[in-house]
């Protein structure tokens, strides 16, 4: 059986005090819903280890790694550094990445593989851009990222994958992808996996819906038998609405 996961991406967003404090909170609000639903918050680099400090329940990603394995790449933070420090998930091609610093598919495939090595388990973002979405190109641009992104890896490799549909177009803009669309192509992702690694790994594949997925829209969409939870930008910054998300199945 797949997993059921809500996981929250903070950003580029908080204090370390203030990150702590949401932690606290996050940990306090979702340590009751015994749902079976895996919670995850990816935080800033440097809040890692201090909210390492104040959760149990809630599982640590980081929202980035690097994609060369240690020495001189100033600024950057690696994998088994991550691993160092009680990271157990990384999100890796979140579209903010792809976009603004041009992270191409071989680049992120690179850290996928990185990760992956270190034993973290790589939470990919794949997704259209609202002129793909219009042009009726969307199966094509994520069958295009999951092949150059993931599918050279092995399939032991790939059963440690957890996967984020995120249509640009609705990442904080307010506008979500409707239940059947979000289904839709789950489902086409899915039937790639299937064609790639077999029924049983694609039966066992965890793929999240991501794009202002909110307390309101969670159900309808965590409803759909391909949709195996959220990752969660906005939302996930407010302790109480995020648990919501979280009792949302
Ligand atoms: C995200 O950045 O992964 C995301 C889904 O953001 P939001 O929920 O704010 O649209």
């Amino acid at each position: 059986m797949r997993k059921k996961i809500v996981a929250g991406n903070w950003k580029m967003n908080k204090s370390l005090q203030d990150g702590v404090t949401l932690a606290k909170e996050v940990e306090a609000a979702v340590s009751g819903i015994n749902n079976g639903v895996d919670v995850i918050i990816a935080p800033p680099f440097i809040h890692l280890t201090e909210v390492k400090k104040v959760i149990s329940k809630v599982k640590l990603s980081a929202q980035n790694c690097a994609s060369e394995a240690s020495g001189a790449y100033t600024g950057e933070v690696a994998a088994d550094m991550l691993k160092s420090a009680g990271v157990g998930y990384v999100i890796i091609g979140h579209s903010e990445r792809r976009s603004y610093y041009k992270e191409s598919d071989e680049i992120l495939n690179k850290k996928v593989k990185l990760a992956l090595a270190n034993g973290l388990t790589p939470i990919f973002c794949i997704g259209e851009l609202l002129p793909e979405r219009e042009a009726n190109k969307h199966f094509d641009v994520v069958k295009d990222q999951i092949t150059k992104g993931l599918f050279d890896l092995s399939e032991t490799d790939f059963k440690n994958i957890v996967l984020a549909y995120e249509p640009v177009w609705a990442i904080g803009t307010g506008k979500t992808a409707s239940a059947a669309q979000a289904q839709e192509i789950h489902a086409f992702i899915r039937s790639l996996i299937v064609a790639k690694y077999g029924k049983a790994v694609a039966e066992d594949t965890s793929i999240l819906y991501g794009g202002s997925c909110n307390d309101k829209n969670a159900k309808e969409l965590f409803a759909n038998p391909d949709v195996d939870g959220g990752l969660i930008g906005g939302a996930a910054l407010k302790a109480d609405q995020f648990a919501v998300i979280v009792s949302s199945f």
